[in-house]
């Protein structure tokens, strides 16, 4: 993807050497970084889509004894015919769970179920289907049969004392699965990231508050909270803080103590209510940047304490924009040490679009798949930054890096599906 910026659109007002490109600016934020080492104990339910902090080294083997893939009769390959069909009495039974303890002979079979151990002096298994039965106690098997067949050797799936599960691995159902086969009943996983967030504004009200003249509900910490959630992380909601550069000072300096991750939202420009900034110079270390992007333009990043800081816009698409392309990327590194590159399609544009070469922009879209598997997508009607409306009726970002200068309809595109955010 380039990072170039050929120019900055008639409206930045700052120079463009002062802008980083999106890809610069996720880079800074991982490079800043580190990964949490804390881990706890969890039984293997709770583990699931965490972050395994272990390798898991598996103490049997899978399946534990060879067993038949199939429902039918165990017998020795060396006994097949080769040609024209032969008889065998069937000397007993192989059940799973109820293994047949006496020897295969000669000129002998063994009833056998799916999954049941293989009995001594068998190796091949003919699926019922095939056989004829030929009186109460013998079948009639043709010729077509290999040696071996129909049966899953000990070991087959997991060497005892091999490594089943790398750390920093993400806990899938299958995963559980494969630790229930082992019996392993807990796992050792990295704990959860903490993060404490709220909004800023001395506009917001919270819900069930009437709203006077110029007043808006808080809906940023709604959105954050919804974002949040999906991620796994241990959530801290602080509410809303006013614009006043001693209570934003308080709620940083409190968030910082019980969190990994501190998230805001609004007073990041430079407008006389924006505290923001000089409350971190003063109480952390700040980067305040601009980001060629649209929309989501100023991110403050920073530390205060041991905490990461991210001060996101107030614009309630900016906030959701700047968490998926940065925020989100963070979190994830921070317990699993990855960077995760997103899943993007390529679809084809129902209309044309204006943009101008300088910024990266995440407008929302809808895509859609047709019956011959190609995807299309069109935008979400207004894209203005406060229009929330168009994150909600979207599915997708359409991605338009810092150099388009414009898509024409029926032109291929790069779309980034929200599904891939969860
Ligand atoms: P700011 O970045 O603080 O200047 O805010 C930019 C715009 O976003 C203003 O119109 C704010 O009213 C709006 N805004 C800021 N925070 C929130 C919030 N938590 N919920 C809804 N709108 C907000
Ligand atoms: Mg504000």
């Amino acid at each position: 993807m380039s990072s170039v910026i050929r120019s900055a659109s008639c409206s930045d007002t700052v120079p463009e050497s002062s802008m980083l490109t999106v890809a610069q600016a996720r880079q800074r934020i991982i490079d800043d970084f580190s990964i949490i080492s804390a881990s706890e104990k969890l039984n293997l339910r709770n583990a699931l889509a965490r972050v395994l902090a272990e390798d898991i080294v598996s103490p049997v083997s899978v399946p534990g004894h060879t067993n038949s893939a199939m429902d039918g009769y165990a017998l020795a390959g060396s006994g097949l015919p080769r040609s024209g069909d032969k008889t065998f009495h069937v000397a007993g039974k192989s059940y799973a769970g109820a293994p047949y303890r006496g020897q295969c002979r000669t000129g002998e079979c063994i009833r056998i179920m799916t999954g049941a151990v293989m009995p001594e002096g068998t190796d091949t298994v003919v699926i019922q289907e095939h056989i004829q039965r030929v009186g109460d106690d013998h079948i009639r098997i043709d010729g077509g049969h290999s040696a071996g067949q129909n049966v899953r050797q000990a070991g087959e799936d997991i060497a005892a004392g091999g490594t089943v599960l790398h750390t920093p691995h993400t806990l899938t159902p299958a995963d559980l699965g494969i630790l229930a086969s082992l019996g392993i009943g807990e796992v050792r996983v990295r704990r959860r990231p903490r993060v404490a967030f709220f909004s800023t504004g001395d506009e917001l009200r919270s819900i069930g508050e009437p709203l006077a003249e110029g007043e808006v509900y808080d809906s940023n910490r709604y959105s954050l909270y919804g974002m949040l959630k999906r991620l796994d992380v241990d959530l801290l909601d602080m509410g809303v803080v006013r614009d006043d550069a001693g209570a934003v000072r308080t709620a940083l300096t409190e968030a910082a103590d019980m969190a990994d991750v501190v998230i805001t939202s609004g007073g990041v420009s430079v407008g006389e209510a924006d505290y923001i900034k000089p409350v971190l110079e003063e109480t952390g270390a700040i980067d305040f940047w601009k980001i060629a992007m649209k929309p989501g333009r100023p991110l403050t990043y920073g530390r205060i304490g041991n905490s990461r800081f991210f001060g996101l816009p107030g614009n309630p698409v900016a906030v959701m924009v700047t968490f998926y392309q940065f925020v989100q990327p963070a979190l994830k590194y921070l317990v699993s040490g990855h960077v995760s590159e997103p899943l993007l399609l390529t679809a084809t544009s129902e209309s044309g679009i204006r943009k101008r070469p300088g910024r990266y922009e995440f407008q929302r879209g809808i895509y859609r798949q047709d019956e011959a598997g190609t995807f299309s997508v069109g935008k979400t009607g207004k894209q203005g930054s406060g229009v929330l409306m168009s994150m909600s009726r979207a599915n997708c970002f359409i991605l338009l890096p810092e150099d388009c200068d414009g898509i024409a309809a029926g032109e291929s595109v790069t779309i980034q599906p929200f599904d891939t955010f969860v």
